[in-house]
């Protein structure tokens, strides 16, 4: 009976709320029913080169694997604020350090970058190292896993706000979980140019840097929801 009182008080008080969407959450980091799938495992396709021919990135046995000289992989969507999730696997290069290990990095409207590297037992500059938002803001925690085994990352971006002209009224804001910690907390991402346009994901090839080495960075379960 005191339930029913405190329910009847609750709705009086803050009215009726529309029930929200149904969504179908995915198992084993697949995508949930309303997401974009970028990389299900079988097909390279949602994926370009810079100048929109198909990527160098291959499929194979539920992987997308993206060899040093594949060419950065930009997805042909372009994208607002959204939910993204993504898994990587960084392979095991003894001998190289800081940044010539493992390094990849997700794009963010082909503008910011989160950063792919072997952060474990691996130390460089804070604000380039895994989970880092590069060159913008270190971590808050070292949660790299060691090389070959699969981490996830879950990034939350909402695209800056704009006027009609194009102007930033509002800065872009990002939170990135790194294997389930909680390693960027709703920044403020300092702009790049067009900020106010829609802009692709991009996987980094990191090949383009002096010395870099030969490297295969894989990755699975690639999704986003537009928010
Ligand atoms: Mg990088």
């Amino acid at each position: 009976m005191r339930l029913v009182y405190i329910a009847v008080i609750a709705s009086l008080a803050f009215g009726e709320d529309p029930q929200p969407p149904v969504v179908a959450p995915g198992t084993n980091g697949g995508a949930p029913s309303d997401a974009v799938v970028l990389f299900d495992g079988t097909s390279t396709a949602k994926w370009v080169r810079e100048n929109g021919s198909p990527t160098g990135c291959t499929a194979e046995k539920g992987v997308m694997n993206c060899a040093t000289g594949a060419g950065d992989a930009w997805t042909a969507e372009k994208f607002g604020s959204a939910q993204i999730h993504l898994e990587f696997f960084i392979p095991s290069m003894p001998g190289k350090e800081g940044q010539m290990k493992g390094n990849s990095g997700v794009y963010l409207q082909g503008r910011y970058e989160v950063q792919i590297l072997d952060s474990y037992k691996n130390p460089t500059y804070a604000s380039g190292s895994l989970g880092a938002l590069y060159g913008q803001y270190a971590p808050l925690a070292n949660a790299a896993r060691p090389p070959e085994q699969w981490q996830t990352y879950d990034i939350i971006f909402h695209a800056p706000k704009c006027d009609a002209g194009g102007g930033i009224t509002g800065p872009a804001t990002l939170t990135v979980l790194l294997n389930g910690v909680l390693v960027q907390d709703h920044v403020a991402v300092k702009e790049r140019k067009d900020a106010c346009q829609p802009g692709p994901l991009m996987l980094q090839d990191h090949s383009g840097f002096p010395r870099a080495p030969h490297t295969v960075m894989k990755f699975r379960n690639i999704w986003l929801r537009r928010l």
